[in-house]
């Protein structure tokens, strides 16, 4: 096999993918991940689709049923706690014919990670900090570890790629921010409960969910609109709480309890709603894979999945072509660029009533919902968001 020893950054959900399906075609991945260990917590994924293919074709989906969130309903609630729209995620899995379950992320992760067993070698707690290629190879430097050299190297590495930034340029180049912000954390010993249940409240502007998970930990979403992006600065849990606070101060139902949660939470996620878009994933001997190239943002309901299968055609096109990446990166691109532009435009038209801005469009997102339990408008609705037109290819 040509250009065999592969350096992947970023451990999340493409990373190992790709690690697994390299080391599976009989290549040689090297994982690079900056968190010291694998990131846990974190908020609830939908998972269905090519995802769901590959996740057949690793094996993993007993484990992922295993350890999935059992949500059986989604309930839309006012300002004193009463029901006022949502829909049974019945009607999901039905449509995805049975294919369809929610889990943490970072269960996810955890479970593709565990497939790679101790073959790959994995620097946690490392990042790239210069690459440089030539005719032969690439050389990368890093922050602790010294100096190496590999065939390819791939970017991994979600929204905030450092090897989309070193080789292709600055985020912003590439980055579509959708008008919202998002943060996610979880604690023990929530109060309210509501067992099966994905509870959420929406206040013009602002929308907050939670759901209780199995092992007495409550996961809460927390989104609020913002027209311009704000001046905050990346990893300041201070700010980006002080932010939270600024915005769910005054907002009603439970969302000072869910504040005082916040205050004693040490992890939290927060970032913008954004989808990065670019013309070509590859250059020379560098791709990417995954949010790093392609984030169609949470709104499509499906990065993860996509993900996966990114990871999965692009490792399959490498064995292919029997290494040859001037073949095997184009190949990739040219298979699943159609389907994210789509995907991602999907996501952008759904942004304008993902968090509904004035009290009637709340109304009227309620309303939708709960048309949601008569099969005919859910077919028409979400049958075709849950399809997706692409089969995954075969790869000897
Ligand atoms: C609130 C929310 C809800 C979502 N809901 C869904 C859903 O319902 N269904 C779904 O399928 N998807 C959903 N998504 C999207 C999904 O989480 C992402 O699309 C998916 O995680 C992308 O995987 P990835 O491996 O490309 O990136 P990530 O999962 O972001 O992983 C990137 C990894 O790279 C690491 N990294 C970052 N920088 C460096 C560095 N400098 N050096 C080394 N490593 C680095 C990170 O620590 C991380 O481990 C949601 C996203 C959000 C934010």
């Amino acid at each position: 096999m040509r250009n065999g020893r592969i350096l992947i950054s970023g451990a999340g959900i493409a990373g190992p993918c790709l690690a697994y399906w390299l080391q599976r075609f009989g290549f040689e991945p090297v994982l690079i991940e900056r968190a010291p260990a694998l990131r846990t917590g974190g908020y609830i994924i939908d998972f269905w689709g090519l995802g769901f293919d590959v996740a057949e074709k690793m094996g993993l989906v007993p484990a992922l049923r295993r350890d999935s969130c059992q949500i059986d309903d989604v309930r839309i609630v006012d300002v004193k706690g009463r029901k006022t729209g949502g829909f049974s995620v019945r009607a999901f899995s039905a449509l995805a014919k049975g294919r369809y379950l929610s889990i943490l992320r970072s269960d996810l992760s955890r479970l593709i990670f565990a497939c790679l067993g101790r073959r790959t070698r994995t620097m946690f707690g490392d990042t790239i900090t210069g690459i440089y290629q030539d005719a032969t190879g690439v050389d990368v430097t890093f922050q602790a570890a010294p100096p190496e050299r590999f065939d390819l190297v791939i970017g991994a590495g979600g929204l905030h790629s450092p090897v989309r930034r070193l080789v292709f340029g600055p985020r912003e180049w590439f980055e579509k921010y959708l008008g919202y912000y998002i943060a996610s954390f979880s604690v023990e010993n929530y109060p309210r409960r509501d067992a099966h249940t994905y509870v959420t409240y929406s206040a013009p502007g602002l929308q907050v969910s939670r759901y209780s998970l199995r092992d007495g930990r409550t996961v809460f979403l927390l989104a609020f609109a913002s027209a311009a992006r704000l001046p905050l600065p990346a990893h300041d849990l201070t700010a980006q709480k002080d932010a939270l606070r600024r915005s769910f101060r005054w907002a009603g139902w439970e969302c000072r309890e869910i504040l005082d949660a916040l205050d004693g939470c040490e992890e939290l996620y927060f970032d913008s709603v954004s989808q990065i878009r670019m013309q070509s994933w590859q250059e020379g001997r560098i791709a990417l894979v995954g949010d790093a190239c392609f984030c169609p943002s949470l709104l499509a309901g499906q990065g993860s999945a996509l993900a996966m299968a990114a990871a999965y055609i692009l490792a399959g096109e490498l064995a292919r072509t029997d290494g040859d990446y001037r073949l095997a990166f184009p190949a990739y691109e040219h298979l699943l660029q159609p389907l994210l532009v789509r995907k991602q435009r999907a996501a952008e038209s759904f942004a304008r009533s993902f968090v509904p801005q004035t009290e009637l469009g709340i109304l009227m997102r309620n309303s939708v919902t709960r048309l949601m339990a008569f099969a005919p408008f859910a077919r028409l609705f979400m049958g075709r968001f849950l399809r997706d037109p692409l089969t995954l290819p075969n790869y000897p």
